[in-house]
């Protein structure tokens, strides 16, 4: 592992979204200063197996709410990846961000800690649909929120929004866009809503609270969002993602390192690893991740696999192609490229998929990129329905 990316998981909310169902605590605010003492011991321990090996381009933290956590947390957090691992002067540092949680006082700090890119959680510019979503901020929150970074200097910063929603119809969404776009971004994810099993939303919908998002709106504002922001000078360089056309290259490029199936250390609860074939995954539960990091004694040998870890799996050949494949079409305008394909696993993938990519081109879903960056990419109808387009690479 030459280069890598540290992604910091962050599994505390202040309150929970009706949606949501991803591994994060409400109310557990007892926690967080042990969690984060222990987090910092995990990069330390963690950097004895791994430190010599890898230069970091990239740390990322997700969550949950990391700004919700006191912003000297992220600080010291910050500081011990620098310290113990060889980060890179031009690293991308990333957090996913509430805007009712972005004040002078936080900004100021994270600046100083070396953030210089934030995730801000807009979702709407409709408080009703805010409202119903159960999140706890509204749309004023949102605009003070990039008043406040670009005064404490971070003005590079996404909006996340969400489509798809009940009651959301197109002229509301376009309102939300364009309202975005007001607050000059360098970057949008837009997220179609998945109604997830036993979340409170879910049943809302069941009991017929709230109607049932319309999938073929979704489709359609999906479709005016890609026209639109092309329109507004957006580059999409992967099926959720834009970024400002400029000198600088605003793409995430953690998540690049995602897309392109690259390595990267996972810390804290639920977080997960890649490392070349190897994936592993920490224990979800809080209090039991807290406990055995507390237990580690500091002089013991460390051995891999660590005992906080949930899962190990190395991964077969097909396996780690499929997922390389899977994830690289995710990158519309980049798409799967044959020399980083050839690079890793000694074949091209023109070879190992040549089935495949004849019919999905057959049908319109890939095309073909000649030239010196030969790759294969989804078309616009197979942004669509790029899932359908995934399985083909997984289940051969
Ligand atoms: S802020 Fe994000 S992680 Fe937290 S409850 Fe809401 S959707 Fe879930």
């Amino acid at each position: 592992m030459k280069e890598a990316g540290v992604y910091i998981h962050i599994p505390f909310c202040k309150s929970r979204c009706q949606y949501c169902d991803f591994n994060t605590s409400a109310r557990l605010e007892t926690f967080i200063p042990n969690y984060c003492l222990n987090l910092v011991k995990e990069i330390q321990i963690s950097s004895r197996i791994f430190q010599k090996e890898c230069s970091i381009g990239s740390i990322y933290f997700g969550g949950g709410t990391p700004s919700y956590l006191p912003a000297n947390c992220i600080q010291a957090v910050i500081q011990a990846i620098q310290d113990s691992f060889n980060v890179s002067s031009q690293a991308e540092i990333s957090m996913e961000a509430n805007p009712a949680d972005i004040i002078p006082s936080k900004a100021a700090i994270w600046h100083a800690a070396g953030i210089n890119r934030l995730s801000i959680g807009m979702q709407s510019a409709q408080n009703v649909e805010l409202k119903m979503l159960g999140r706890r901020h509204r749309f004023k929150e949102v605009v003070q929120a990039v008043n406040i970074l670009r005064t404490a200097g971070i003005e590079n910063y996404n909006l996340d929004l969400m489509f798809g929603l009940p009651h959301q119809n197109m002229q509301s969404w376009q309102g939300s866009v364009t309202k975005a776009l007001d607050l000059a971004p360098t970057h949008l994810s837009f997220y179609a809503l998945t109604v997830e099993e036993g979340t409170p939303l879910a049943a809302e919908i069941q009991t017929n609270i709230l109607p049932t998002p319309d999938e073929d709106l979704a489709a359609e504002m999906y479709e005016w969002a890609m026209d639109f922001l092309a329109e507004q000078g957006f580059e999409q360089y992967e099926i959720s993602n834009w970024a400002k056309k400029d000198e600088v290259d605003y793409r995430c490029q953690h998540n690049i390192l995602y897309w392109r199936n690259r390595d990267y250390l996972g810390f804290g609860a639920a977080a997960h690893s890649h490392v070349g074939d190897q994936r592993w995954e920490n224990g979800t539960r809080v209090p039991e991740y807290i406990q055995m990091l507390s237990r580690f004694s500091e002089n013991k040998k460390v051995n891999f696999p660590l005992p906080w870890f949930e899962t190990c799996t190395k991964l077969t050949s097909a396996e780690d192609m499929g997922e390389t494949a899977m994830m690289g079409l995710r990158l519309v305008e980049e798409g799967l490229r044959d020399d980083l394909f050839q690079e890793r696993f000694g074949k091209s993938l023109f070879e190992v998929y040549k089935e495949q990519i004849n019919e999905l081109v057959r049908l319109g879903l890939l095309e073909v990129v000649e030239g010196e960056a030969h790759a294969i990419r989804l078309t616009k109808r197979g942004r669509l329905l790029g899932n359908q387009v995934f399985m083909r690479f997984l289940m051969d």
